[in-house]
């Protein structure tokens, strides 16, 4: 008998209700989007401000595209490395208020490169244990020896720091957590950061866009440095609507991931025409601050809407809105209820969140309306109340 029993183990996860699949849409991210044929209302992308389809940034696409053909050739280090990606670079580093930022291929390459090449054996890697699967898997890649306190457990975690005896800790968190739409104690960790002379680093891919009077994050909100938190993570497939990420600090910093992260070095860069639309999503990211008020608006009209009904919701100010339901089944019966109704949400099952914390994970656009959302409320309400 072969032992490659894929047909076995596929069989399981239907039973344990984790099979996933994926849904084909054939028309724009939005906060519509069409699926053979028929129109959904969208509660689970991650294009918080609605610009993945703008028509600037659509344009600034096409035109990149034109002036530099579709792919970029080659790595960063090699012959792939265009003025429209160092314009971005530039562009970030100024929006972050960071000496240098460097874009990297994805989000989950940022994190499992920066990880990996800034750690070696004998340093300590601390992080949440909701941290997002990009920096724990970063933290498992690297040598160093991986630590995990419970979620925003700042005691424990000052705790570990003082057991610590290696003289190199670097703490790493979610800014935004994606699965529960809280906020990291972001000023206690620069305190216990500081205390015990570890490096801090924020993943804020959650919060960029959202957050903040420009849109630049949690950091901006809080008005946090590059000394309080020197490697800052963020990317640009969610509020910004593109693909890719970065990590903005130091010249120094920025200089060591060029030296050693495999996931930058290894890689083709991005196509100019990406960097080109990020540009352009950046500037209306910026200036467009009415879609941030927008999503607040929505937001606060969900919450005291799901409120009434009884509806079990978390304490998050992000446009993340987790319903916990409970149990596998719950999840999937109430999202493929709310499918029947062209309603479409994330279904988020164990093992990606705790045991009986299985949720709903819905997500706001600042092009969503309230219509939607009242909808998306009553509809919530036929099916679980
Ligand atoms: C989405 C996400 C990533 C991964 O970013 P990609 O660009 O999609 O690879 C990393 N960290 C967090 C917190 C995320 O939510």
């Amino acid at each position: 008998m072969s032992h490659w029993e894929f047909s076995r183990e596929l069989d399981a996860l239907k039973r344990q209700q984790l099979y996933r699949s994926r849904l084909t849409l054939s028309g724009p991210q939005g906060a519509q989007v069409q699926i053979e044929g028929e129109l959904y209302d969208n509660f689970s992308s991650n294009d918080y401000l609605g610009l993945a389809h703008h028509p600037e940034v659509i344009n600034a696409f096409q035109q990149a595209a034109q002036q530099y053909g579709v792919g970029s050739g080659s790595a960063h280090l090699i012959c792939g490395h265009s003025l429209e990606h160092q314009a971005l670079e530039e562009e970030l580093a100024a929006f972050t208020g960071r000496e240098r930022a460097l874009v990297i291929s994805t989000g989950y390459m940022a994190n499992l490169g920066a990880i990996s090449a800034l750690t070696r054996k004998g340093d300590e890697i601390f992080q949440d244990k909701l941290n997002h699967a990009s920096l724990i898997d970063g933290g498992r890649l690297s040598e160093a020896d991986l630590r995990r306190y419970s979620h925003g457990d700042m005691k424990r975690l000052a705790q570990l720091l003082e057991k610590s005896s290696s003289d190199r800790k670097l703490i790493a968190s979610d800014g935004v957590f994606s699965m529960d739409g809280d906020e990291a104690p972001l000023n206690d960790l620069i305190t216990v950061a500081k205390n015990s002379n570890a490096l801090l680093m924020i993943d804020d891919a959650h919060g960029i866009g959202v957050f903040g009077d420009k849109g630049g994050g949690l950091l901006e909100k809080y008005g946090l440095t590059q000394q309080q938190v020197p490697v800052l993570m963020a990317t640009f497939g969610k509020a910004l609507g593109t693909s890719g990420a970065f990590i903005a600090g130091s010249d120094e910093l920025i200089e060591m991931l060029i030296q050693k992260a495999r996931t930058y070095i290894f890689t083709t860069a991005m196509p100019p025409a990406i960097m080109a639309a990020t540009r352009q999503s950046l500037r209306r990211c910026q200036e467009d601050t009415w879609r941030r008020e927008k999503l607040v608006s929505l937001v606060s009209r969900f919450r005291h809407g799901a409120k009434q009904l009884g509806l079990h919701i978390l304490p998050s100010d992000s446009p993340i809105q987790p319903v916990i339901l409970g149990s596998n089944e719950a999840v999937m019966s109430a999202s493929n209820f709310l499918k029947k109704r062209s309603i479409l949400v994330g279904a988020i099952r164990h093992p990606t969140v705790k045991k009986s914390s299985e949720r709903l994970r819905i997500t706001f656009s600042a092009n969503h309306t309230e219509r939607q959302v009242d909808k998306l409320l009553s509809s919530l309400e036929a099916s679980l109340c």
